[in-house]
C-alpha cells in the first residue's frame, strides 16, 4: 500500500483527505436537487458501484434506498475467487480473508445404497482449483461484505452515504437535453412516508433488485422461467452429528429433498439451503406459510440418520426464484443509435437460483465494469459511447450465467437416481460441480473482441493470460525492496489502466533494450497514450500504469539501469515512485513466465482494463498497435484537442 505522496498525514491511511464539494449529510439538509449519478438500491450492486465511483472527488453521487437502515443479516453469502481478487483491489480482501469461512473442499452425500433412507458420503472435490486464483472461495454475512462497501464511501474523498429511507418510484428521460436529463421521483418510505421529492441526474443506474422500478420505467422485462420452487434458507446456529458440517455438503436424500450445507465465517454459524416444495404456476410462496420450523423438520428428515439440534436460528428466509434476465441492460431500446443514460445490474436485470452461489458475485461484477466507463466519461477520458459496452458485455456474462445455473439447478432437483452414475466412475452430480468451477469461481467470463478487447493476435505471447479474461495474478519479487507479492495486487480499483511489459530473458533493461526502449517511447513520443492521454497536472501514471517483469533475481538486476518511466517523480513533492520493477520469483512460489506462458525469448505486453481483465496482450515493439488500441478508446485531454484544432 503507498501512502504519503502529497506529504505526511498521520492517522488511518485509508481515510482520504476530505474534497472542499463534498455534501453535508444532516437531517436538515436534504436531498440534493441534481447529481451526477443517481443509483438506486444499496445492495452488492449498488454499494460496489457506489465504492467505485467514491474514488472520484470529481463525480458527485447519490445512492438511494428505501429501507431505513443498512442490511443487518441474511441473504447471499458466496464471496468467489473473482469478486475477492476485486475486494483486494478496493483493499479489503485481507480483511474479507481473515473473517470469513474458506470453501476448501466440498463433499456430496446421497442415499446410501444399503439403506436408502440414510445419507452417506459418495464424494470430496477440492474446491479451488490449483493456482485457479491466488485468493480464496469465501462465505461470509452479505451484511458484512455492505459494510465494507459503506466503509470505503465514507473514507473516499465525498464522505458518501446512502439516502435510506427514499425509494425509487419512476423517473423520465428528455432527450433533448444533455445537462441531467434523467428525472428520477423518489417516495419517502420513513417517518414522512409518501412524500415526493424529484432529483435530477447526468445518469442512473437501477441496483434495486429483483422487483426494480428502475427496470420497469425503462420498459425492461425479465424473460425466462418464473419460479415455482420454493426454497427456504436458514443461518443457524446449532449441533449435529454429521460429520462433515464445517464443509460445503450437497445432499440429496432418497425421498425427502435435498439440502445445501454452507459453514459460515465464525467457526459456529452454517446456512442450510432446504429445497420445499414445488409450487403452482400462480401460487406465491407467502401462501405456504412456511417456517424455519418447517426447514429444521425438512432437514432432519433429509440428513438421516444424522440430527441436527438447532440452538439459534440466527435468519432464515423462503423465498421462490427464477431464471431469468431482461434483453438488455440499459435504456437504449434494440435499433436506436444513442448512448445509455439508465442502467440495470445485478437482480434489476438477471436472477438465478442459489445453488451456484452466484448473486451476490456477478451483481458486483456488473457495477465494477460500468464504474470505471462512469469515471471515464465523467473525467472525459473516453466518450459516452464507451457505456454503450456495459449492456454488450455484461448482457452476454448474465446469458452464461442463466443458462448454466438452469442447468445446475436441474441436476441438483434431478431424483437421487437420475442424478447417479452416467457410465463414468464418478457421479453426475460431482462431475458437474467440477465442470462447473471455472464458472462459479467467477474466473470463466471471457469478453468478446471490441473496442476494449484486442483479438488474440499475439496470444501465443502469453498463453495463461487470455485477451478478455481476467488478469490472472502470480507471484513475483519488487526490485527495490525485495517484496514477494502478487503482481495482480498492484492493481487498485482506481480507474486506471495497467500496461505489464515482461522482459525477454536476455532484458535486464540496459538502454536500448525492449523494455527501455519500450518506456523511453512512452514518455517521449508523441504517439504514446502515456503522454497522449494524461493531463498536464496528472502524475504521468494516472492513466496507463506500466510495470515491467524481468526474468533475472533482483541481484541480477542494476535498479539505476531502469528508465525514468518505471521510477517516475509524482505528486506535489515530486517524489519517485519504486514499485513498478519486479522480478521472477527465484523463492519458490513460482515463476510468473511459466506459469503463465510467457514468452520466455521475446516478452510481451498485457494491457489490462480499469477492472482487471486482459485488453490486448502484444510484443514489445508493437508501438503502433499500441497506440492505435488506447487511441481507439480514449480522448485527449481537452488542452491537446484545443491545441491540434488551432
Ligand atoms: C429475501 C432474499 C433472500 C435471498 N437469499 C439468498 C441466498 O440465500 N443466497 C443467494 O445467493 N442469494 C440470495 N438472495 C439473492 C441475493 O441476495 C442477490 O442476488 C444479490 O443481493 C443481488 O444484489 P443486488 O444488489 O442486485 O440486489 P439486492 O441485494 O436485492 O439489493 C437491492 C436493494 O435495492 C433496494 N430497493 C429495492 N427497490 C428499491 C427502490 N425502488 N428504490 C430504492 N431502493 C430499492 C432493496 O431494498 C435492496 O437493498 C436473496 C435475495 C432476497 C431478496
Amino acid at each position: 500500500m503507498q501512502y504519503y505522496l502529497e506529504g505526511f498525514r498521520s492517522g488511518d491511511p485509508d481515510v482520504r483527505e476530505a474534497a472542499p464539494c463534498r455534501r453535508e449529510y444532516s437531517g436538515l439538509s436534504g436531498l440534493p436537487e441534481k447529481v451526477d449519478v443517481l443509483i438506486a438500491g444499496c445492495g452488492p450492486a449498488g454499494l460496489c458501484l457506489a465504492a467505485q465511483l467514491s474514488q472520484f472527488p470529481e463525480i458527485d453521487v447519490m445512492i438511494v434506498e428505501r429501507k431505513p437502515g443498512p442490511m443487518e443479516k441474511g441473504q447471499a453469502d458466496g464471496v468467489n475467487t473473482r469478486s475477492m481478487e476485486m475486494f483486494q483491489a478496493f483493499g479489503f480482501g485481507e480483511k474479507v480473508k481473515r473473517e470469513s469461512y474458506w470453501v476448501n473442499q466440498t463433499t456430496f452425500w446421497t442415499p446410501d445404497p444399503a439403506n436408502p433412507a440414510h445419507i452417506k458420503r459418495i464424494g470430496r472435490v477440492q474446491d479451488v482449483a490449483d493456482d485457479s486464483s491466488e485468493m480464496p472461495h469465501t462465505l461470509i454475512n452479505q451484511a458484512r461484505i455492505h459494510e465494507l462497501f459503506l466503509d470505503i464511501m465514507r473514507k473516499a474523498p465525498r464522505r458518501i452515504e446512502p439516502d435510506y429511507g427514499w425509494s425509487v418510484q419512476d423517473l423520465t428521460i428528455d432527450p433533448t437535453t444533455e445537462d441531467h436529463p434523467v428525472t428520477v421521483t423518489l417516495e419517502n418510505t420513513g417517518v414522512n412516508a409518501g412524500d415526493t421529492k424529484t432529483v435530477r441526474a447526468n445518469y442512473v443506474v437501477g441496483c434495486d433488485g429483483a422487483r426494480s422500478n428502475v427496470r420497469k420505467a425503462i420498459g425492461g422485462t425479465l424473460h425466462g422461467d418464473a419460479a415455482h420452487q420454493a426454497w427456504g434458507v436458514m443461518d443457524i446456529l446449532a449441533n449435529t452429528d454429521f460429520p462433515d458440517i464445517r464443509q460445503k455438503c450437497i445432499v440429496a436424500s432418497a425421498s425427502e429433498g435435498n439440502v445445501l450445507i454452507l459453514p459460515r465465517e465464525g467457526g459456529y454459524l452454517f446456512r442450510m439451503y432446504v429445497e420445499l416444495d414445488k409450487l403452482n404456476p400462480d401460487e406465491r410462496v407467502a401462501s405456504r406459510n412456511l417456517t424455519s420450523e418447517h426447514m429444521i423438520a425438512a432437514a432432519n428428515r433429509i440428513m438421516k440418520p444424522y440430527t441436527v439440534d438447532v440452538k439459534q436460528v440466527v435468519w432464515w428466509s423462503v423465498y421462490e426464484i427464477g431464471h431469468r434476465m431482461t434483453d438488455r441492460f440499459d435504456d437504449v431500446p434494440e435499433g436506436q443509435d444513442r448512448d445509455p443514460r439508465v442502467f440495470t445490474a445485478g437482480d434489476a436485470c438477471h436472477t438465478h437460483s442459489p445453488k451456484a452461489g452466484q448473486g451476490m458475485n456477478v451483481s458486483m461484477q456488473d457495477s465494477f465494469n460500468l464504474g470505471w466507463k462512469l469515471a471515464h466519461v465523467f473525467q472525459k477520458r473516453a466518450a459516452p459511447s464507451l457505456l454503450r459496452s456495459y449492456s454488450a458485455e455484461r448482457w452476454a456474462e448474465a446469458k452464461r450465467l442463466v443458462d448454466t445455473d438452469h442447468q445446475w439447478a436441474r441436476i441438483m432437483s434431478a431424483p437421487p437416481g437420475e442424478s447417479e452414475l452416467d457410465g463414468s466412475d464418478m457421479p453426475r452430480i460431482q462431475k458437474q460441480f467440477i465442470e462447473n468451477l471455472e464458472f462459479t469461481g467467477g474466473l470463466a467470463v471471457e469478453y468478446a473482441p471490441s473496442a476494449l478487447t484486442g483479438e488474440a493476435t499475439h496470444q501465443a505471447l502469453a498463453t495463461g493470460l487470455g485477451v478478455g479474461r481476467r488478469f490472472h495474478s502470480a507471484p513475483v519479487v519488487r526490485l527495490s525492496d525485495a517484496m514477494q507479492m502478487q503482481l495482480g495486487h498492484v492493481a487498485q480499483a482506481d480507474g486506471r489502466w495497467r500496461l505489464y511489459a515482461f522482459a525477454g530473458s536476455a532484458d535486464g533493461s540496459a538502454p536500448g533494450s525492449a523494455i527501455h526502449s519500450l518506456a523511453d517511447w512512452l514518455a517521449t513520443d508523441a504517439a504514446s497514450p502515456v503522454l497522449k492521454y494524461t493531463r498536464a497536472d496528472e502524475d504521468i501514471d494516472a492513466v496507463i500504469d506500466l510495470r515491467a517483469v524481468f526474468q533475472q533475481t533482483f541481484e541480477d538486476l542494476a535498479y539505476e539501469q531502469m528508465p525514468a518511466l518505471l521510477k517516475p517523480l509524482k505528486g506535489k513533492l515530486g517524489l519517485q515512485d519504486h514499485e513498478k520493477v519486479f522480478c521472477v520469483d527465484h523463492k519458490g512460489m513460482g515463476d510468473i513466465f511459466e506459469m503463465r506462458g510467457i514468452d520466455r525469448t521475446q516478452g510481451c505486453m498485457v494491457i489490462v482494463r480499469p477492472d482487471q481483465y486482459v485488453a490486448h496482450v502484444l510484443p514489445l515493439g508493437a508501438y503502433d498497435a499500441l497506440a492505435a488500441f488506447f487511441d481507439g478508446i480514449l480522448l485527449p485531454p481537452a488542452a491537446e484537442v484545443a491545441r491540434l484544432r488551432s
